[in-house]
């Protein structure tokens, strides 16, 4: 059976700490493509000043250009409202029958998907695939889910990957204070972020 990824997130801006948990994750458990889905009105995020969903899909683009292997979709943006990722495996679930779903996260969110609306759903429809990310140790989480979640068996994976302590909070912080971005992300999104302007003032709705 075929494997797709899927990569949720915000994705404002998307850097290289997201491409190399997608391109390691898709190696390593043989995915055939990585979906990136940036969401619309994330349910976890309080920021109000989350840049226009087309600006972040652009980026996204660019960044992904080079991979034929990564591709992007508008479901979450196109949807009304907050989105939910067991909404998005609903509907991805129906427009890839062929396909095992393998969603991909840092170990951050990892940590946090109990929390997410309709838990136990999800995880009879995806499997996990937790990406090592700086500051955000897992091994405690993998033996509470042993213990607490037998159910889950084998379906929640941890991913050693090489490890960048990259996030786009710094990278936004970077651009209003005036410091470099250069090598935190690829070159066409830097030069994207430049010529809109994004990130400089504080609360640009953008
Ligand atoms: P923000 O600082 O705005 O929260 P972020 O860098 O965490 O941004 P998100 O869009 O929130 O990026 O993350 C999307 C997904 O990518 C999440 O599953 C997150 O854990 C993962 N991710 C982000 N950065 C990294 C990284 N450096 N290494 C591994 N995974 C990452
Ligand atoms: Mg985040």
């Amino acid at each position: 059976m075929n494997r797709l990824g899927i990569m949720g997130g915000t994705f404002d801006p998307i850097h290289y700490g997201h491409l190399v948990a997608a391109e390691m994750a898709r190696s390593e458990f043989n995915l055939s493509k990585v979906l990136f889905i940036p969401s619309g009105k994330p349910p976890h995020k309080d920021r109000r000043d989350i840049s226009e969903a087309v600006l972040r899909f652009e980026m996204i683009e660019l960044a992904i250009q080079d991979n034929p292997a990564f591709d992007i979709s508008a479901l979450e943006l196109e949807r009304k409202g907050p989105s939910y990722t067991v909404d998005t495996l609903r509907v991805l679930r129906r427009t890839w029958p062929e396909h095992e779903l393998y969603f991909i996260t840092g170990t951050d969110a990892l940590r946090e998907i109990f929390s997410w609306r309709e838990a136990e759903e999800i995880l009879t429809m995806t499997e996990f695939i937790g990406a090592a990310r700086p500051g955000f140790d897992a091994s405690d989480f993998l033996l509470q889910v042993q213990q607490e979640h037998p159910e889950t068996q084998g379906r929640i994976h941890y991913l050693e990957v090489p490890a960048l302590a990259i996030s786009s909070t710094d990278i936004r912080t970077r651009v209003k204070r005036g410091l470099p971005i250069r090598y935190l992300l690829p070159e066409p999104v830097r030069h994207f972020i430049q010529q809109y302007g994004l990130y400089t003032t504080e609360g640009n709705v953008f």
